[in-house]
């Protein structure tokens, strides 16, 4: 088996693809493109790389891994595919959960069919996603600002389609404010970035509204890919909106935030400060940034500005040590800040078995109990299109009315 290895091949003039998660992975390819590097941005997965996935493993995979490897071996496949210049970008972790074995895995089925060339570049969180290309520092840094204006926007979706008077103008807006944003990126970020994210404000603070009254809101946590990609969560937000609510979802910063903090934190209990100051340096340029990108939109935004990760973490110490890590610590600490900002209903989501996502529901109820019994559903994804989600939604979205009239 050929070893998975961070690759700074991606500026050898090889083709770097990334799997599409949700919008992110299209600046992702941005942020590569204004490094000199080409790129390519795998289309979102459907029920084709559901199947090719499916037929590669035993079905105890996780939902997120067998997907990506569809989606990787189906461009694979492609008579425009060139091996000897192809690098899969998988990014891995140290544990503790399944997801340091996805480019393991991967890596295995690649070379079974006959793509060994293909390289798999896979940084990881256990070091902040160090490591990738020529330049990752400059990478890293563009990345960084395109994740939180790609966050901005999605705010400014989620926040104004419930209520949009025309049908289809707030994606319309989506749409053009996502290349703009993109193009910024390609173009390097900086003030250029800010000003597209500005004027996607100002049309977002335009859009014509039916001044309805506020819905019950819905904070959406859970698994991060789940909770991104449309196809894996059945279009949830969507489904949540036609019920008559407003998602506010957990932003791709959370994570990237965490795998700051953690190497930091676990540094300086081992007493290797230097890497611990170069963490805390690294999460200050980090919150710098995100406030020059968010001030120019914060005023729409029902939570503008995502919560240090220290006090994220705190929030879950009643319920479970969050030494343990996984996205189970992420995900019941957002569950409590979403509810503290006014949500009136916490749907956590994960891949069928997710470990996180089970330990997430076995705690729920204590979490739960605290929250004034605030409604709340786990809900599980196999990709076998349960057929149930609707009515559990349903029943979900009339508890949340529910408690926000009590609440009001
Ligand atoms: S978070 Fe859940 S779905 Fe993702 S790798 Fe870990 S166990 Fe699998």
């Amino acid at each position: 088996m050929a070893a998975t290895h961070v690759s700074s091949g991606v500026s050898t003039g090889k083709t770097v693809y990334i799997p599409y998660i949700s919008d992110h992975s299209l600046m992702m390819q941005a942020v590569l493109e204004h490094l000199g590097v080409r790129a390519e941005a795998l289309p979102p997965p459907d029920d084709v790389s559901a199947k090719i996935g499916l037929d590669l493993v035993l079905g105890k995979e996780c939902a997120p891994c067998l997907i990506t490897v569809g989606d990787m071996i189906r461009r694979a496949k492609a008579p425009d595919f060139d091996p000897s210049r192809a690098v899969m970008l998988m990014p891995t972790a140290p544990g503790p959960c399944r997801f340091g074995q996805y480019a393991v895995l991967q890596r295995r089925l690649l070379d079974e069919h006959g793509l060994a060339e293909v390289e798999l570049a896979s940084p990881t969180s256990g070091n902040s996603y160090q490591g990738l290309g020529d330049h990752p520092l400059r990478l890293r840094k563009l990345a960084w600002d395109g994740a939180v204006a790609l966050d901005l926007l999605q705010q400014l979706l989620h926040r104004f389609r419930p209520y949009e008077r025309d049908k289809g103008a707030a994606d319309a807006l989506y749409a053009a404010g996502l290349q703009r944003i993109l193009n910024a990126v390609r173009a390097g970020g900086g003030k250029p970035l800010q000003q597209a994210l500005a004027r996607c404000g100002d049309q977002f603070a335009a859009l014509p509204l039916t001044g309805q009254a506020p819905k019950p809101l819905i904070g959406l946590v859970g698994e991060i890919y789940v909770r991104f990609n449309a196809y894996t969560n059945q279009d949830i937000i969507r489904r949540i909106e036609e019920l008559g609510g407003e998602v506010m979802l957990a932003s791709m910063m959370e994570w990237l935030y965490l795998t700051t903090y953690n190497p930091g934190y676990y540094a300086k209990r081992k007493g290797r400060y230097t890497t611990y100051v170069v963490m805390r340096l690294t999460e200050t340029y980090q919150r710098y940034r995100e406030h020059a990108l968010t001030r120019s939109v914060a005023h729409l935004l029902r939570h503008a500005y995502e919560r240090p990760t220290g006090e994220l973490v705190a929030l879950v110490r009643p319920y479970l040590a969050p030494e343990i890590q996984t996205e189970a610590v992420l995900t019941l600490a957002k569950a409590i800040e979403l509810a503290h900002l006014g949500a009136s209903g916490i749907l956590a989501v994960m891949p069928f078995s997710c470990m996180p996502g089970l330990v997430t529901a076995a705690i729920a109820p204590r979490v739960r109990a605290d929250l004034d019994n605030i409604p709340w559903l786990d809900l599980s994804f196999d990709l076998q299109k349960a057929t149930n989600i609707q009515t559990r939604l349903e029943a979900f979205i009339y508890q949340a009315q529910y408690f926000q009239r009590r609440r009001a």
